[in-house]
């Protein structure tokens, strides 16, 4: 592949290589339900969020994105009706009338390889039945058209419907050599438009926590970003700090000593920038280990014992209303972790040492045999890109 070509743009060969090594390495996901729904009632509103299995997300099954193992079902297994009928029996037990709906497969509800055309609209049409006022499914950014787009629109009955996009950062270079995402930030700038046009909002998700830089590199991505899509107009960000999965590239880099989790004290540190208003806008997410089966994570972001319960407290009733007021509490909050994580962090410069990076290619290209040439002209590519995006 030509290094001038539009794909070499977007895929880093080498990442993709290592991150296929790292997706045969993992287990499928266990079929032990073929669509699970979960429902909250809070005061007189009931929340549904309804999980459907699937093949998994296709960029995944290339090698997917270094954080991500949201895994993949077995497709030899995978009876079409059997995930349909499944989908309409659960559905049926559902109260008539709900506040809010998130629907989702493993991956991504509009990406056609993992939920093709003539399924999906057997799903949006036993969804159909479901009368809400707030409507959400997660899907790529890549995965979106206007068809898919008019396919939501015409089959959801809610008030607001709402994508869900895992954009992690704006950032086109830490896209394809960080996070392995194989998307521009272009085609998600393009798809918002189109998604607003039709009536549609946009939460976005954004990342800190990227391998292969410091956390200064990452938290200023995350400023930034949020800035961009908030003049964009998403309805909604969610920050998330990475935390460790087994089966990722995080945990590969983790056991060869080099990646560690990021503090959750940086998810303050970016939310402190913000106004009252753009806070209003900015939620939070994954800052507690919510899985009942607590070793799906390998590493939460970092506390310390002394203040985790109380901060993850101060976290939580951000969530609940995310505003200066909540905020407040978190940035005058004391404790010696807090001290050490941010004497650290301002030792930082928002920069991207190639080397370092260079160094963790090269370890990485060893432990998945990839070809001295292939890495060779991969880093001299990402050298040039690198410096073209400092001018
Ligand atoms: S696009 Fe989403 S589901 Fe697919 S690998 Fe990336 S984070 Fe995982
Ligand atoms: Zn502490």
């Amino acid at each position: 592949m030509s290094t001038n070509s539009d794909e070499y743009r977007l895929v880093n060969p080498v990442l993709r290589q290592v991150m296929k090594g790292v997706y045969n390495r993992r287990r499928s996901f266990p079929m032990k339900y073929l669509c699970d729904i979960r429902l909250e009632r809070i005061y007189d509103q009931f929340f549904a969020q309804i999980f459907f299995m699937s093949r998994g997300c296709s960029h995944d099954l290339k090698g997917g994105c270094t954080m991500c193992n949201y895994g993949y079902g077995q497709e030899h297994l995978l009876d079409q009706e059997a995930v349909l009928k499944e989908i309409r029996y659960k559905i049926e037990q559902l109260p008539k009338r709900l506040h809010e709906v998130v629907v989702s497969p493993i991956g991504s509800m509009l990406d056609e390889e993992e939920v093709p055309h003539d399924f999906l609209i057997k799903v949006f049409d036993i969804l159909s039945d479901i009368k809400c006022n707030e409507f959400t499914c997660e899907t790529r950014a890549d995965s979106i058209s206007c068809e898919k787009l008019r396919l939501l629109k015409d089959n959801i009955r809610a008030d607001k419907i709402t994508l869900e996009i895992g954009v992690e950062s704006t950032d086109d270079w830490l896209l394809r050599n960080s996070i392995n995402k194989n998307t521009e930030f272009k085609t998600v700038q393009d798809v918002i438009e189109t998604a607003h046009s039709m009536g549609i909002q946009i939460c976005a998700n954004i990342g800190i926590g990227f391998p292969f830089v410091n956390e200064a590199v990452s938290i200023s991505s995350a400023r930034s970003s949020i800035r961009k899509l908030l003049e964009q107009n998403v309805s909604c960000i969610a920050l998330f700090a990475y935390n460790i999965r087994p089966g990722t590239l995080l945990e590969q880099l983790w056991r060869m000593g080099l990646y560690q989790c990021t503090s959750l004290w940086a998810i303050a540190e970016v939310l402190s920038s913000f106004s009252d208003v753009q806070l209003r806008r900015i939620q939070i997410s994954w800052y507690r280990n919510y899985y009942e089966e607590k070793s799906k994570i390998l590493h939460m972001p970092y506390l310390c014992d002394d203040c985790r319960e109380d901060v993850l407290a101060l976290f939580d009733a951000y969530r609940n209303d995310p505003c200066q007021k909540t905020l407040q509490p978190l940035l005058s909050y004391q404790c010696k972790c807090k001290d050490e994580w941010y004497a650290g962090y301002r030792m930082q410069k928002p920069e991207i040492d190639f080397l370092n990076v260079q160094n963790m290619y090269t370890a990485l290209s060893k432990e998945f045999s990839v070809s001295a040439e292939l890495l060779e002209k991969e880093l001299i590519y990402m050298a040039r890109t690198l410096s073209e995006r400092r001018k």
